[in-house]
């Protein structure tokens, strides 16, 4: 039998990020990255891979990204307009994505 060898990562910097709705800085992998492609196509950077491209991040909460949609922060943070396609696109993804999203993780004070 073997047991996978668990990678403990070393205590070192985390990469903090701020979402374009609410302007909570938050860990980069408590985020979401929506990035706008050298296409001009905007899209859910989902998986390890960083996508190419101007990037935006968003909270996991529906509310952050019901606000970046609504008030049109998105095209502000990714520096152009954002397509209905588009659009549509980060909603299905927010309703499929946050409704099994962890419940927030309540921080204490830092
Ligand atoms: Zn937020």
């Amino acid at each position: 039998m073997t047991t996978p060898r668990k990678q403990a990562l070393p205590p070192k910097h985390i990469p903090q990020r701020r979402c374009v709705s609410c302007g909570q800085q938050r860990p980069q992998r408590e985020l979401v990255r929506i990035v706008r492609l050298p296409s001009g196509e905007v899209s859910v950077n989902v998986g390890r891979k960083k996508l190419p491209g101007r990037g935006a991040y968003l909270c996991y909460a529906p509310e952050c990204w019901e606000k970046a949609l609504k008030r049109d922060r998105l095209s502000y943070a990714l520096k152009g307009p954002v397509s209905p396609e588009d659009r549509q696109r980060l909603q299905e993804f927010a309703q499929g994505q946050l409704q099994q999203a962890p419940t927030s993780t309540t921080m204490g004070p830092q």
